[in-house]
């Protein structure tokens, strides 16, 4: 792409139609669209994810995982304040170049409750384009495989085949993995930009988006005028809308509320605390933030699996969606018989996990600056089970989980004999022997929390946005991620996202 550059080749200062902050999910799709009719610049923090074999391969999804530093790895490790390790993409095509690739689209609830205002006839236009450009039909090996069908013993029907809409029962999913487990994320949708109208800078940490009075003929008293980053080198850039144009944050469920606060639009009191000057407030900055709780188990199996990430799920209406995934992972020696080893002399493990995603959740949490630093991660809280609903939602799943685990498919994947004797091995966590027990079963979830990373929220619509998602009291200002959602949309948000950044410039184009 001849249209990406370092952003220290970046001018001190120049002007755009938009001025799209993050090159994610959603920014990505949004940038290519707009620069149909507009001059587009997109500013991302990270890299590119070419020429990176752990990004852009299905098999390097854990180490890339694992791999993370503070500053400049594709994936950025944060922690919440519950003590759940998490993960946020820092690399263009955001946190779809770090996913499990798993493609689904949002249910018809979502549309009704986000607020937003959708023309479903664009919206199914949209998933359409993404979906012919980076969606691919999943090749089921042995695990998914004996998952759908214990899936289906488990009465989590009726079987929808291969579905990329959101329907209840088993069904295999799209992903973003192509049958090679060569990665296509978002960053793939800027191969369908004009390239005279886009320019993509990399390396650009944004750090603060600029206010000016708005005209007279406006409602609100400022309007954006552009954004200030800055370069690897620690170089200042001033990007700048001309009239009429709009800065438009895609900095995801963490970057967009973190660099409103950081630009002064946010509750008063709370900025002053800062000693942020105050440019506009807006109360709910950082509130109503979500992140869906995962729990599940993870098993040895007898014989080696192939590598999967999610490909199949269980969509049951009891408040929990099921998913699973088989990881082939080094283990440290002495290796008991279970464990097989490479023609090297690695100990590899290979391990089978069934999971469930809670739907919503009810509970929700805040986000914080823990510095003034846009690098560093603000504070996350995001108060898992807290509402008695979700605990109840995990609760149910969690049965559904020890149904399909029962279920003759697996029979074959769940136990070992050697000397004579039959065994079953759990890695982690232990489904409760009394499933009936619902203290034993809460006890569990609790216990076994962790992310899906689906966190979401933090600039509502309704409370900081409006239902085109501009940002409430200001012109030339919107917000195009996941940090808009209530809830997270169907069984995995990124078809959402993707179809967002494609759909949202009918309403810049048309309004
Ligand atoms: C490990 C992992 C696995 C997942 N698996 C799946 C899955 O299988 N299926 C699924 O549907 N969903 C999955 N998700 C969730 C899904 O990927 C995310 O919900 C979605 O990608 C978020 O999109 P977004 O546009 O809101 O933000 P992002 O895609 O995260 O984009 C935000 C972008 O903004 C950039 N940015 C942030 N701050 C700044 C700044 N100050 N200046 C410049 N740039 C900035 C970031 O670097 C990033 O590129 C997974 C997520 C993770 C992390």
């Amino acid at each position: 792409m001849g249209f990406v550059s370092n952003a220290t080749e970046y001018p001190s200062e120049d002007y755009h139609d938009y001025i799209i902050v993050g090159g994610g999910t959603a920014g990505c799709p949004l940038a290519a669209t707009l620069s149909e009719h507009y001059r587009v610049l997109v500013l991302e923090r990270g890299g590119v994810p070419y020429g990176q074999p752990n990004v852009m391969t299905q098999n390097g999804f854990l180490q890339t995982l694992m791999e993370v530093d503070a500053y400049d790895s594709p994936a950025q490790a944060f922690t919440s304040e519950d003590g759940v390790p998490n993960a946020r993409g820092r690399v263009l095509g955001g946190s779809s170049a770090i996913n499990a690739g798993f493609y689904s689209r949002a249910d018809q609830d979502f549309y009704q409750r986000s607020g937003i205002n959708w023309d479903l006839r664009v919206v199914n236009q949209s998933y359409e384009w993404v979906e012919k450009a980076i969606v691919f039909r999943p090749e089921l090996k042995n695990w998914q495989s004996a998952v759908r069908d214990g899936m289906l013993e488990a009465g989590i029907d009726p079987y929808n085949d291969f579905r990329l809409d959101h329907v209840l029962g088993t069904k295999i999913g799209g992903s973003t993995f192509d049958t090679f487990g060569t990665r296509h994320s978002a960053a793939d949708l800027l191969n369908y930009a004009n390239p005279s109208n886009i320019k993509v800078v990399v390396h650009a940490s944004v750090e603060r988006v600029l206010l000016a009075s708005s005209s007279s003929y406006s409602n609100a008293s400022q309007s954006a005028i552009g954004v200030v980053f800055r370069d690897q080198m620690g170089r200042y850039h001033h990007a700048m809308v001309v009239n009429g144009g709009e800065v438009l944050l895609c900095a995801g469920a963490l970057g967009s509320p973190q660099l409103l606060l950081l630009s002064g639009i946010g509750p008063r009191p709370y900025l002053a605390s800062w000693g942020i000057p105050v440019a506009h407030h807006s109360p709910h900055v950082g509130q109503f933030l979500y992140d869906n709780p995962r729990n599940g188990i993870s098993i040895v199996t007898p014989t080696p699996l192939d590598h999967s990430l999610i490909q199949v799920v269980g969509v049951t209406s009891l408040g929990a969606y099921l998913e699973a995934a088989s990881n082939i992972i080094p283990f440290a020696s002495p290796a008991p018989p279970v464990f097989i080893r490479n023609p090297g002399t690695s100990v590899y493990l290979t391990v089978a996990t069934l999971m469930e995603k809670i739907v919503g959740p009810l509970s929700a949490g805040s986000l914080t600056l823990s510095s003034t630093d846009v690098r560093m991660n603000p504070t996350v809280r995001f108060n898992y089970f807290h509402n008695p609903g979700d605990l109840q939602r995990c609760v149910n799943g969690t049965r559904k989980i020890g149904d399909i685990l029962r279920s003759r498919a697996l029979d074959d994947f769940k136990f070992h004999e050697w000397f004579g004797v039959k065994e079953f091995r759990y890695v982690g966590p232990e489904l409760p022997v009394d499933q009936s027990n619902d203290a034993a079963m809460r006890d569990f979830c609790r216990r076994t929390v962790s992310t899906i990373w689906h966190y979401h929220g933090g600039c509502l619509v309704g409370k900081v946005i409006d239902k085109n998602l501009k940002v409430i009291g200001l012109d030339g200002l919107r917000v195009v991620d996941g940090s808009v959602f209530k809830v997270s949309p169907g069984t995995n948000p990124q078809a959402t996202l993707l179809m967002m950044g494609r759909y949202i410039h009918i309403s810049l184009c048309f309004e």
